[in-house]
């Protein structure tokens, strides 16, 4: 009687985890099985994680998604409709909530150790740049970062020197760590049909965090964001103080429908927020239009936009650098020039 009773979970539990265990002897036996590490906030993925699929797809063979922290389960369901997603691992544990490297790695390392995976991808974002170096370590293996291009499953294309040189780099690691340009590779889209396999991990260490979260400042902005948005406007110091940033680059950027980016030289004189710095040691962006409003067009202001698809420039400068990577560029005083493209636009709406 109880056996009768018992029977159907207690069979549904062994299918499961034959299943389980069918896939990462699968996964254990594919030559090549990519984990793909995503970030995800207030119960959503974040846009930078989509291409990181995408990315992972292109290395050949099985892509898992993994997610990690107290919503890991609800958002698995957004990542397994998602094209290329062979399977997604949740590890439903509040304690990676913040993304500490020093309990995220390890638990990586015991995913990977458990799953057989080949290859290790996720974002070079602010996560990705805190985690994937402290697992490399672990794993005793060489980080690949900031990849733009995916040759084969061992080698890469990534920018050095600030983006003025190419490296294409051919690595005999037995586990691949790579992180990847976001704006190199395109966002993985919702898929037509079944939605892929989620479980949860059972490979969780729990290792103890020798630091703790304390609290975090974030800039809020109704505006789209600048790493993802398809339009770009940025000031720099030709605008000359920070009333005039205020009063002539929201009002543009609205217009367009654009974020607001700044070069160094107008963060470093507060004109805007630190967030919004593009470049070298700012944000790497890559929409549909750049507009620049006063930059010079210094190499390290560059580095971080010259992928754009259009490049549009206002400069009193004529001879300005800005002006040799600009599709389009309009040499004038941006004190008269911003004020009318702005009506001109809002007229047009
Ligand atoms: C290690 C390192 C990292 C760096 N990282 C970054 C980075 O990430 N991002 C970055 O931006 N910079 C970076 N820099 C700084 C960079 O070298 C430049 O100093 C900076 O980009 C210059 O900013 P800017 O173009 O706003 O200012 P400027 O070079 O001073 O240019 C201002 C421009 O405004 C124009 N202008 C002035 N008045 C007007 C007007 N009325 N109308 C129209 N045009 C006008 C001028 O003709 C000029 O071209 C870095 C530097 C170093 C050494």
């Amino acid at each position: 009687m109880l056996l009768t009773r018992t029977a159907p979970s207690v069979l549904r539990a062994a299918a499961a985890a034959a299943t389980a265990g069918a896939r990462a002897h699968a996964r254990r036996f594919c030559p090549l099985s990519t984990l793909a590490v995503l970030e995800h906030k207030e119960g959503n993925l974040l846009p930078q994680s989509l291409p990181v699929i995408t990315a992972a797809t292109k290395l050949g063979g099985t892509v898992t998604a993994l997610l990690a922290g107290t919503d890991a389960a609800s958002v698995a369901a957004q990542v397994a409709k998602l094209n290329g997603v062979s399977e997604v691992l949740t590890v439903s544990n509040g304690a990676y909530d913040k993304s500490l490297a020093e309990n995220f790695a390890p638990m990586l390392q015991e995913n990977i150790k458990a799953g057989g995976f080949t290859h290790v991808v996720a974002a070079h974002s602010a996560f990705g740049k805190n985690i994937m170096p402290r697992l490399s370590a672990l794993l005793d293996v060489q980080q690949i970062s900031d990849v733009i291009e995916i040759h084969d499953d061992s080698t890469f294309v990534r920018p050095i020197y600030a983006g003025n040189a190419i490296a294409t780099v051919k690595s005999s690691d037995d586990i691949k760590v790579l992180t990847i340009r976001g704006t190199a590779f395109p966002a993985a889209a919702e898929g037509s049909g079944s939605a892929a396999a989620v479980q949860e991990s059972s490979a969780d260490p729990k290792v103890e965090s020798s630091t703790t979260w304390v609290s975090e400042n974030l800039a809020k902005s109704e505006r789209p964001d600048l790493g993802t948005a398809t339009r770009v406007v940025s000031g720099g110091r030709g605008l000359k103080d920070k009333d005039n940033f205020d009063k002539l680059m929201p009002p543009l950027a609205d217009a367009l429908g654009a974020a607001i980016g700044a070069s160094r030289a107008a963060v470093d004189s507060g004109f805007a927020d630190n967030s919004l710095q593009v470049g070298q040691t700012g944000k790497v962006v890559a929409p549909q239009l750049y507009l620049a409003v006063g930059i010079s067009g210094a190499i390290q202001h560059l580095a971080g936009m010259k992928d754009s698809k259009v490049i549009a420039a206002i400069n009193k400068d004529a001879d300005a650098p800005i002006f040799q990577v600009a599709d389009v560029g309009l040499v004038a005083d941006l004190f008269t020039a911003v004020p009318e493209l702005t009506e001109k636009l809002k007229s047009e709406k």
